[in-house]
């Protein structure tokens, strides 16, 4: 008999009740709604299936995305957007530790019963596993980016149990999609949604092999992330740090279903339907918080002096990347080797691009429309029938500009 979830919690305050396995569908990232009581949910709160974003993004926040309005177009509706920090930085948290001071808070002051994020397998600190949390102090052992999916919704209904009515939620797009989709019904007194972008999701499994690659000792890396300026920073159980230019990461060795498709066409890169997204994507160097209702108001500003804020900031130019970017993707989608630099070239490319490529604003920018172009390349080739009903009009209107629009069968709009 395989081993049943580990329900005991780790410490008071935080549990991770056992739920049950769903049935896997090709695009599926296992939110959880599948393993609730209700599984054919799915068929209409999927961001796989026939996302309806203009209309969530109403219900949520009162109105849709409108793109004449600031970034709205790239990064959804907001009311403001700030550059982060918290003060002091939290240890073991991704960047400084927004989300989870943020989760933390409401349940020190009572504003909510339970939360609802992703902490660690106690065997495996990569593996995400969802918890309920009840004690503040026990946020801090959610800190940090985990590598695979984890099935959030699927505690909606021991929370409940529970007697848990005023929740907060810390979840990824496809997660928070799902739980916007179902909110009406859970009857629920009070809902806090702490988004984070989210982009490159992949198993596990694989991003064990990842690390195999860029260590031979991969077990003593404890922290991962890519930066925005085009570094990823690798932190060991010792100590040392180490900064490997983009261009010098084992890409190439990888599998080319490393990714799965879920996470190469998912179209909601900035989490639009949090009340507040936690990134750092235009935080150059610090977080970017994207406020985006009433709710994600009262959220900052629980946080006080805690947090440390001053108005983003953009320089570069995009265009040139992106369009290079789109270059290589129709090339390795269309069955070619991407053009590669030779081995001598790329320490000094690596150097060059933070120096000149573009910044805060502009460089989340950039990772929007690339996220976009790649949904639809990837779509067009390996599902293609997905495209009409997943694809939303906002995602077309940024591939537009770089001459990737619908044909007619790949697109609801007339
Ligand atoms: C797979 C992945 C890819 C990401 N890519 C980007 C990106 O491209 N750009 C960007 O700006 N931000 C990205 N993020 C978010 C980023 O890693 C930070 O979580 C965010 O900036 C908040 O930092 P923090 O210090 O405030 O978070 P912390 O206080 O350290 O909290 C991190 C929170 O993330 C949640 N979490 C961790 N792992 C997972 C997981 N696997 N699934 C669901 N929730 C999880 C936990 O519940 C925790 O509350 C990504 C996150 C994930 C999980
Ligand atoms: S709603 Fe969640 S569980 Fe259901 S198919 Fe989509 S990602 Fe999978
Ligand atoms: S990349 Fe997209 S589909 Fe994959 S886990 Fe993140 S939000 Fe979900």
């Amino acid at each position: 008999m395989p081993d049943a979830p580990d329900p005991s919690p780790r410490s008071p305050g935080i549990e991770a009740p056992a739920v049950a396995p769903s049935a896997p569908r090709k695009l599926c990232t296992d939110c959880g709604l599948s393993r609730t009581a209700a599984p054919g949910r799915c068929g209409t709160a999927c961001q796989f299936i026939r996302p309806d974003y203009a209309a969530s993004e109403t219900a949520v926040h009162g109105r849709a995305r409108d793109p004449e309005r600031g970034d709205e177009a790239f990064f959804g509706p907001y009311r403001r957007m700030v550059q982060a920090r918290l003060e002091p930085a939290r240890a073991g948290a991704q960047w400084t530790g927004i989300a989870t001071r943020l989760a933390e808070k409401l349940l020190e002051e009572g504003a909510v019963d339970a939360v609802l994020a992703v902490g660690s397998d106690p065997d495996d600190r990569w593996r995400p596993r969802p918890v309920i949390v009840t004690d503040p102090a026990a946020m801090a052992e959610c800190r940090g980016m985990k590598m695979g999916y984890a099935p959030l919704l699927a505690l909606l209904e021991p929370a409940a149990a529970a007697g848990h009515r005023r929740l907060a939620v810390v979840g990824i797009p496809c997660q928070v999609y799902a739980l916007r989709a179902i909110e009406a019904e859970l009857g629920l007194e009070r809902l806090y949604v702490i988004g984070t972008p989210c982009s490159d999701n992949t198993t596990t499994e694989n991003f064990h092999h990842f690390l195999g690659l860029l260590d031979p000792a991969p077990e003593r890396i404890t922290y991962l992330e890519f930066r925005a300026d085009f570094h990823v920073e690798v932190r060991y159980d010792d100590g040392r740090k180490r900064e490997i230019p983009f261009l010098q990461l084992p890409i190439s060795k990888l599998p080319a279903d490393f990714f799965p498709l879920t996470c190469r066409t998912c179209v909601d890169y900035t989490n639009a339907l949090a009340d507040l997204t936690v990134g750092y994507m235009a935080g150059r160097g610090e977080q970017w918080l994207v406020v985006r209702n009433e709710r994600g108001e009262e959220l900052v500003e629980r946080l006080g002096d805690e947090l440390r804020v001053k108005e983003p900031t953009s320089a570069g130019k995009r265009a040139g990347a992106v369009k290079g970017f789109l270059v290589n993707l129709e090339r390795a989608a269309g069955g070619l080797p991407t053009r590669s630099m030779p081995n001598w070239l790329r320490p000094l490319v690596g150097w060059l691009m933070p120096k000149v490529g573009p910044k805060g604003l502009e460089f989340a920018r950039a990772r929007v429309e690339m996220k976009a172009l790649e949904a639809v390349v990837h779509l067009r080739r390996e599902a293609p029938r997905k495209l009409r009903h997943m694809v939303p009009p906002h995602v077309w209107r940024l591939t537009a500009a770089y001459g990737v629009t619908p044909t007619s069968s790949e697109t609801r709009e007339r």
